[in-house]
């Protein structure tokens, strides 16, 4: 029997981040939310080309829109997903200077890798954890690797690891995921304050690779289940 897979489900993509504040600023100065936009725009005309018609930009065209406004749009819209899209920094110690281009810029090559995130206080909990291993599956089999850093045990860090092979980690009071009433996630797409996870990032190539593994686990969570006969 082929599998039946449920398009009309409306996939809400977050921006993570705005113009006003960027987030974190890479090896090379280039601003996440530039890595973010770049991710987010990839996944959204790959799922509509798919035939995902729903699958839509929280905050396009608003993008200095708060947290809670993001998470309340996505709740309006009744959202069957949230997908969070960032990238990665690491505390300021770890950080170092180097030149690059003439410029003095902040970096630290001792990690690299994604890493994905969920709350216990969204109350899809389960369902967010199914899908968190559904892409974790996916990037694993694309060869992506995890970092665990946001699991060591230091201040600003010390995320709860659920699932280490897939680098699924607890971050119970991101508000995209607890003020969210569908299944969400977060995902690290990698680290760009690393000078050498950086050029990967900045890749066209690895861009799409990463897309791929975010569609393919977007279309399985997608599979209508077909109803169990007695
Ligand atoms: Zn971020």
């Amino acid at each position: 029997m082929p599998t039946c897979i449920n398009k009309k489900l409306e996939i809400a993509i977050d921006i993570g981040h705005s113009p006003a504040h960027p987030g974190a600023i890479s090896a090379r100065g280039i601003t996440e939310y530039n890595y973010n936009q770049t991710i987010a725009y990839l996944l959204q005309q790959r799922l509509l080309h798919l035939g995902f018609s729903n699958a839509f930009i929280i905050s396009e065209r608003n993008a200095e829109m708060p947290l809670h406004a993001r998470a309340s749009l996505a709740n309006a819209k009744r959202a069957a997903l949230l997908i969070s899209i960032h990238h990665d920094s690491v505390q300021p110690h770890y950080l170092s200077t180097w030149e690059y281009e003439g410029q003095t810029y902040r970096f630290s090559d001792r990690y690299q890798g994604y890493s994905l995130f969920i709350s216990e206080k969204n109350p899809e909990y389960n369902r967010s954890l199914e899908f968190a291993h559904l892409l974790g599956e996916e990037l694993r089999s694309l060869d992506f690797i995890p970092t665990l850093h946001h699991a060591e045990p230091i201040a600003g860090e010390n995320r709860p690891l659920i699932d280490e092979n897939k680098g699924i980690h607890r971050f119970d009071d991101l508000i995209m995921l607890k003020d969210t009433k569908m299944p969400a996630l977060l995902i690290e797409c990698g680290v760009i304050v690393n000078r050498q996870e950086e050029e990967l990032l900045a890749s066209k190539l690895y861009q799409q690779n990463l897309v791929t593994a975010l569609e393919h686990a977007i279309v399985r969570f997608a599979e209508v289940k077909p109803a169990v006969t007695p």
